[in-house]
């Protein structure tokens, strides 16, 4: 008996069309085995559709309600919008805010024509600006078009290539694409027309028998999707979804009419994006026997030196790629992404708003724990990060990592905040012992974060730079430690008092930098009294 019908043994209600798909589901597996497949809602959504990627990505991207018709960016726009969220990839941003820009000012062009009669439009010389991106996994390609997607408002889909080539689907399951970004529209069939699709590790999808062998499935995938490319209706309840056949057979009996909704895929932008090993060689070979492309080959020291000959990749590179001539025929904005330096890396942990230690500090903070991340720490993640190979996601993996044990033990103490130190990255073991083992320890470097930052708000209101020696670190951590204060207002008040001796010092002699001892807060007046004596001397 099935939970439904425990709950209600007399009455049993009938099975939706989602559990009647599971049971199909399960009586399909047990006769012909785990290939075979129904599909429902198959693919993963808001781009976080890698099965094996279990650590949630950061997400702090600002957004827009819902795609506006009067679309108005302007590239320049777009492209400023990026760079706060996205590190590196200038050329790439450029060219892919020129893109969606075209795209959509397209988009706002055909429906201000299908609004008002008397504009003519000649859409038939219009080749849509689709996108394909290469470059190495994690260095921002889709977060890239997640950021735009979510600043303009419309929906957005990632599918892997792979899941297409896998025994059990057939190429037409790539029309599930549309039904997904319907779903992400949350059913708003409008605004989904409108919506971006991003088809990841399109490199496996090549037919060439240098790359995967004489891959038939590919080359279908690529036809279907190239029908989507070009302008097709898709109707939103698949052939392959038993439980969208059972709803129209539902609708069926109850109205008496096969209701059919369908999408046209005219305004879809489809971004298409992969590493492509093996064909910066097919670039470099025809580079180097001066075949069609270039004016002038280019010297192969200059090519082994060129870090991005995907800059230089034409049609027939892809071509011989395994790609079909119609289907990069459809892709005409090619762009780039380079791989990811230490100092990137490090860019993308201090820089970028889509951060992932703000993931970690909103997981403390939930536990009401604060935590204060310090630069050496920032760039010995990043180095660690690196050495793993796979761009900015191996930032996530080496977090991960270093705060297992901190987000388990923490939450069970009474410790409210730690700082992030170079040490603890290096050894998060040994430094959540101390941590734990000494309620000042972790208070200590706390309260120094916290004077430091006051520090900084200090030289932004006045133009000086104060900074406490250790010595006079140590006294004032004394000073503090018992008194029940809170460092911030206690420091605000302490630096109020330092201001007139200060501006003093700066009008005799010029100083705008001053490092402070023990004495500065030991005993101020006297001390503060001498520098200004000292000044006038100078
Ligand atoms: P891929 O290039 O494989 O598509 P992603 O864009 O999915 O990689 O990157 C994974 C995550 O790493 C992103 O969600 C983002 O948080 C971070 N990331 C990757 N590259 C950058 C970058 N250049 N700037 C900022 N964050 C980045």
């Amino acid at each position: 008996m099935s939970d439904r019908e425990k709950d209600n043994p007399s009455h049993p209600t009938p099975p939706s069309p989602d559990e009647i798909q599971k049971e199909i589901e399960t009586f399909m597996r047990d006769k012909f085995g785990k290939n075979i497949q129904i599909v429902a809602q198959p693919f993963g959504f808001d781009g976080v559709s890698d099965s094996n990627e279990t650590i949630e990505e950061p997400e702090e991207v600002e957004e827009r309600p819902e795609f506006d018709l009067d679309f108005d960016y302007s590239p320049r726009d777009i492209k400023n919008y990026l760079d706060k969220y996205v590190i590196k990839q200038d050329e790439a941003k450029k060219a892919l805010a020129i893109a969606v820009c075209d795209h959509y000012n397209h988009v706002r062009e055909c429906h201000e024509a299908d609004m008002d009669p008397d504009i003519e439009l000649d859409d038939d010389n219009y080749s849509k600006q689709n996108v394909i991106m290469l470059g190495p996994t994690g260095v921002g390609k889709t977060y890239l078009v997640k950021v735009i997607a979510k600043l303009i408002g419309v929906p957005f889909v990632k599918a892997d290539a792979t899941r297409f080539t896998e025994m059990g689907y057939v190429g037409s399951n790539v029309d599930d694409l549309v039904r997904d970004l319907v779903h992400m529209a949350s059913d708003n069939i409008e605004l989904a027309q409108y919506g971006i699709i991003y088809f990841d590790e399109a490199d496996k999808i090549a037919g060439s028998s240098e790359h995967g062998g004489k891959d038939v499935s590919g080359r279908g995938v690529q036809h279907a999707l190239l029908k989507l490319m070009e302008e097709t209706e898709i109707d939103l309840r698949s052939g392959n979804d038993v439980a969208s056949q059972m709803q129209a057979f539902m609708d069926f009996q109850r109205s008496g009419k096969v209701s059919k909704k369908v999408i046209n895929t005219k305004h879809i932008l489809f971004i298409v994006s992969g590493a492509f090993h093996g064909l910066d060689d097919i670039i470099r070979k025809r580079l180097r026997t001066g075949a069609i492309g270039l004016k002038s080959p280019k010297s192969k020291d200059k090519l082994k030196s060129e870090k991005d000959i995907f800059k230089y990749a034409n049609t027939k590179d892809f071509i011989d790629f395994g790609l079909e001539p119609e289907f990069i025929g459809r892709l005409p904005v090619r762009l780039s992404c380079q791989a990811l330096s230490i100092d990137d890396l490090y860019g993308i942990l201090k820089e970028s708003k889509g951060s992932i230690i703000y993931q970690y500090i909103r997981a403390f903070s939930a536990y009401g724990i604060e935590v204060f991340f310090k630069d050496e720490a920032l760039r010995e993640i990043a180095e660690y990060a690196f050495e793993e190979s796979t761009g900015a996601r191996a930032l996530m993996t080496v977090c991960e990592k270093i705060f297992r044990d901190f987000k388990f033990e923490l939450p069970s103490t009474d410790i409210k905040s730690f700082v992030v130190t170079k040490d603890l990255v290096d050894d998060p073991k040994k430094e959540l012992s101390k941590i734990m083992a000494d309620p000042y320890y972790s208070r200590r470097m706390v309260f120094e974060e916290k004077v430091r930052e006051s520090e900084r708000r200090f030289f932004d209101e006045h133009n000086i730079i104060v900074k406490l020696n250790d010595d006079a670190l140590g006294e004032y951590f004394e000073l503090y430690k018992d008194s029940g204060r809170n460092v911030e207002a206690m420091t605000a008040e302490l630096f109020q008092g330092f201001i007139h001796g200060l501006k003093i010092i700066e009008q005799n002699n010029g100083t705008m930098e001053f490092i402070l001892e023990k004495e500065a807060i030991t005993d101020p007046s006297n001390y503060f009294e001498l520098m200004i004596k000292n000044s006038y001397k100078k």
